[in-house]
């Protein structure tokens, strides 16, 4: 995540900057700061995950709600047939609400409320992808009070790092999530035993914003690995579920802006051994909605300084937090302007300095009042927005309304 951006012959091989296409005319329309998301990308990359798996029968996709919860969004990403994957009660709900049909619907998390596994159980989701041995106990008494059995896999810790930032690995020993290979089978063992649970497979997501197919691979052989002990133990693993977290390309929005599915199912069709009868299960939500979206913003003020030059927009962290978070890569790009460059730190009005979507930045020279378009923001972008500064929320827009 921490990328170094790219530089412009790696962008474009040559120094012509190629930008994304917008409805500029619309936009004056529009009070920004705002997210543009662009449908028709959106639906291309639902097409090609949805072609991918035409093959694989076996293979279910749930989209990762927390990637992008717009319900705009949602219905689009529904309609094409996915399930959903969440991690609270408040996204089971949208989910439901946004036409995902609860049979597909998993819920995983650390610490699921009371008040979230009823709601889901009211639901009849598929699966609860519990945690903790001390969850399974908790749901095994709620659906018990219901007089209901619930379906759950078992969240597994594989002890095994993605190369990425270390905010956005979830797969080591030390992380919070899933439980640890010397304990698994002790709570296998015990949600086969107790009456109001369904023992369904086994679930695992090792972090985000992945891009070595190698992680992905290391993931299959450790659930190999697993599944073989499994097996000699006569444990009935239904499914199999993977989790998410293939990366997406942020430096090149433009021209490779649908991810490396085929290279990401491949591993599994190559290297994950199933059985007769079991089904894979993959979660994604980066892939399947960064590149549809993107934080246009207006130039407030060009501020000369000694060394620098600073572009002030009116877009900030409160709206697209990933840069100040997790000092994100995201490209810039005027798309008011077609004069020469010229070199700018693009920064937003709230009082925090780590309030910079970036520096030294080239754009085409740039004014007052020019739209500056923040790429590959469609994932944990809106979602992330805060009030803080007193901000309003941010509005999405799909391009099919802007037309
Ligand atoms: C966040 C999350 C995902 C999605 O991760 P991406 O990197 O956006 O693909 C999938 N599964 C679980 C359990 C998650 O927490």
């Amino acid at each position: 995540m921490p990328a170094s951006p790219p530089s412009r012959e790696d962008l474009c091989g040559s120094t012509i900057m190629i930008k994304g296409t917008f409805p500029i005319q619309r936009f004056k329309e529009i009070e920004t700061p705002f997210y543009y998301y662009d449908t028709k990308v959106l639906r291309e990359t639902l097409d090609t995950i949805r072609e991918e798996l035409r093959n694989n029968t076996n293979y279910e996709m749930h989209y990762a709600i927390k990637a992008n919860a717009n319900p705009k969004i949602l219905r689009i990403i529904s309609a094409a047939g996915f399930g959903a994957d969440c991690v609270s009660g408040g996204e089971v709900r949208a989910a439901i609400e946004a036409g995902f049909p609860a049979n597909k619907v998993v819920f995983a998390g650390v610490g699921k409320s009371d008040r979230e596994i009823n709601l889901a159980l009211d639901y009849d989701i598929h699966c609860f992808n519990v945690e903790s041995e001390a969850e399974l106990l908790i749901i095994n008494e709620l659906a018990a009070q219901k007089d209901k059995v619930a379906r759950i896999a078992l969240r597994i810790n594989p002890n095994i790092g993605a190369h990425t930032h270390s905010n956005i690995t979830t797969g080591l020993a030390e992380n919070k999530f899933g439980i640890n290979l010397e304990q698994i089978e002790g709570v296998i063992e015990q949600a086969i035993a107790l009456p109001h649970i369904d023992f369904e497979g086994i679930h695992f997501h090792i972090g985000s914003q992945i891009l070595d197919m190698i992680d992905f691979v290391a993931l299959c052989n450790r659930i190999n690995e697993l599944t073989e002990v499994f097996a000699r133990r006569c444990y009935p693993i239904r499914s199999i579920n993977v989790g998410g977290g293939l990366g997406i390309d942020y430096g090149h929005p433009n021209h490779k802006y649908i991810p490396d599915f085929h290279s990401y199912f491949d591993v599994f069709r190559k290297h994950l051994h199933l059985s007769q009868g079991q089904t894979l299960h993959f979660e994604l939500g980066r892939s399947v909605v960064a590149q549809c979206g993107s934080l246009i913003s207006r130039v407030l003020y060009i501020k000369e300084g000694t060394c620098k030059r600073f572009a002030i927009i009116d877009g900030s962290m409160t709206e697209l937090i990933r840069p100040a978070l997790y000092q994100a890569y995201h490209r810039i790009e005027n798309i008011s302007s077609d004069e020469p460059e010229m070199t700018y730190d693009v920064v937003g009005p709230v009082c925090e300095s780590s309030d910079v979507f970036g520096k030294a930045v080239d754009l085409n020279a740039t004014h007052r009042g020019d739209f500056i378009a923040i790429r590959s923001a469609g994932a944990y972008g809106e979602i992330m927005a805060s009030q803080y500064n007193c901000h309003e929320l941010p509005k999405g827009y799909l391009s099919d309304e802007l037309i």
